[in-house]
């Protein structure tokens, strides 16, 4: 890919993302965004969306392969959502041309016994991207603040001493997690996080396509029409997340997600806007191992 063209490319993913890239909580309300936007991008306009992705996902792993070969930086993508907002869509799609050696890929569910006898980001510690590499989590320690918020009983079930369970919990874990985020800020592992916000009419609109279409019964779980009902918890949680962890460091990106094709161009170009202010580049290879290429040349010219 011609530099101009890259550079190109990286001022419009930055252009675009930026409407729902959120950098100060304090003035953060989730109605401010709607799930159905769309920019100023129509229904008809699907088709050039999809383009726009393609050539996304191109970029995408151009500045993958740089970062691998650069190995000075991390990228932890975080990613947040109700049931059926399509996480896992969006995983696959914009990360769909990217070297799978340099992505790692992690679903983090219901903790374990062994998960719950340590801290809470103790589990998530562990995968936290090397340098050169991507890594994503399918859910995250932000869960700590949504299901378990929502579901007090999963406090209990955290074995915490009880001294240390004051009206202060939710406060003091969204500093902690503000800590650990520019921790690992501070360490070259850059971070953005996403929150797909679908309506309650479209997670609907959703659930039946899955209880209909054979093919997506198996995504369906009865469990998730029981979160449903929680609706409201889950959105008042979800605002105050942002509100107390959008920050310079390590913003949110609250993504409308009532259209699968709007998502992923606007997450593929939030990725794509973050690679850039790497400022990547190949490596540039020195005096001897330039001898050694123009010997190699040679002895294989030969041949
Ligand atoms: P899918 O879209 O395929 O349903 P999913 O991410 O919803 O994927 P599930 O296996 O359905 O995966 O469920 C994961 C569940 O684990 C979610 O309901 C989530 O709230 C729960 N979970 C994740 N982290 C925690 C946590 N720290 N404490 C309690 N529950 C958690
Ligand atoms: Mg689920």
């Amino acid at each position: 890919m011609k530099e101009k063209t890259m550079r190109d490319i990286c001022k419009m993913a930055r252009k675009l993302a930026k409407p729902y890239r959120m950098t100060d909580g304090d003035s953060f309300r989730l109605k401010d965004i709607s799930p159905a936007d769309t920019l100023d991008l129509k229904a008809e306009d699907k088709p050039r969306a999809q383009e726009v992705l393609a050539i996304g996902v191109q970029t995408l792993a151009t500045l993958q392969d740089m970062l691998y070969a650069q190995d000075r930086w991390g990228l932890l993508l975080i990613f947040q959502a109700m049931d059926a907002a399509g996480k896992d869509g969006a995983i696959k799609h914009v990360m769909s041309g990217v070297n799978p050696q340099g992505v790692d890929v992690h679903s983090f569910k219901v903790p374990s016994a062994e998960d719950l006898d340590h801290d809470y980001l103790w589990r998530c510690m562990k995968y936290v991207p090397e340098r050169g590499r991507i890594g994503i989590f399918n859910r995250s320690y932000y869960e700590e603040t949504l299901v378990v918020r929502v579901h007090p009983e999963f406090l209990t079930n955290q074995k915490l001493p009880p001294e240390l369970v004051t009206k202060d919990i939710w406060k003091d874990r969204f500093q902690d997690i503000r800590s650990f985020e520019r921790y690992l800020v501070r360490n070259g592992i850059v971070i953005r996080k996403f929150f797909l916000h679908v309506s309650k009419k479209e997670q609907k609109r959703r659930f039946l396509e899955r209880v209909e279409n054979p093919d997506k019964n198996w995504k369906f779980s009865a469990s998730d029409l029981k979160e449903r009902e929680f609706w409201n918890q889950y959105m008042e949680a979800y605002e105050d997340m942002i509100r107390q962890t959008a920050t310079e460091d390590a913003p949110w990106f609250v993504v409308p997600a009532d259209n699968k094709w709007f998502t992923r161009v606007i997450i593929a170009a939030a990725v794509i806007d973050a690679l850039a202010s790497m400022n990547l580049s190949y490596p540039e290879v020195g005096e001897e191992k330039q001898k050694e290429l123009t010997a190699v040349r040679k002895a294989l010219t030969k041949k």
